[in-house]
């Protein structure tokens, strides 16, 4: 006698079908749109902070930290090129190409906070053997004079990574007042007064 199977779960979304929705995502625009409304707000609020401090009596040296892939660069058409695969052999070759490009409501929020004589710090996951060629990408896309550029040595975990090095900033005599990126471990640990999330459906970062 057959008797139907009955499962606590539902069909999960197919993976094909979930690949066709994220280009969608990107071609429509509303991917960067998205990125471009939480800059818009997080620049907002860089230049307030910066205008509060510059009329304090007792001014602070005020910094951003940022996270570089998918937040500053995007490996967007580097991802379309191998199907959205996590192919870290190929990634590492993809990145040390250096030609990434600005996300550019991002450059502008980076210029603007230069301007407002907030210093800039970069704290990426990308390991340290791929220093050069983020220096060499970075400058490519546009972004100069920064105050640090961190990045990952060894295996360390990401949040305790990056919280260290927030904290490494904030003993340099820093106050940092935002923090953005794409991952909510670049987000989680403290040592910032504010986080952005930028929207990245792509790939999970623990
Ligand atoms: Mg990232």
């Amino acid at each position: 006698v057959f008797t139907a199977q009955t499962s606590v779960f539902a069909e999960p979304t197919n993976l094909g079908l979930e690949k066709k929705n994220l280009v969608e995502y990107h071609d429509s625009g509303a991917y960067m749109s998205e990125i471009q409304t939480v800059a818009n707000n997080a620049s907002q609020y860089i230049a307030h902070e910066a205008l509060v401090n510059e009329t304090s009596a007792d001014p602070k040296k005020l910094a951003i930290v940022l996270d570089i892939d998918e937040t500053c660069l995007s490996n967007y058409s580097n991802m379309i090129t191998i199907d959205f695969a996590n192919l870290p052999d190929k990634i590492l070759e993809q990145i040390s190409a250096a030609n990434e490009p600005a996300i550019q409501p991002m450059l502008d929020l980076y210029q603007k906070a230069l301007h407002n004589n907030v210093a800039v710090f970069f704290v990426t996951g990308r390991d340290q053997s791929l220093e050069k060629a983020t220096i060499q990408n970075l400058h490519a896309a546009g972004f100069e004079n920064w105050s640090g550029l961190t990045l990952r040595h060894g295996q360390i975990p990401t949040i305790e990574y990056k919280t260290k090095a927030r904290a490494n900033i904030a003993k340099q005599g820093y106050t940092i007042i935002a923090s953005i990126g794409d991952q909510d471990s670049d987000l989680t640990g403290g040592y910032a007064l504010q986080t952005f999330k930028l929207p990245n459906p792509y790939y999970y970062l623990p």
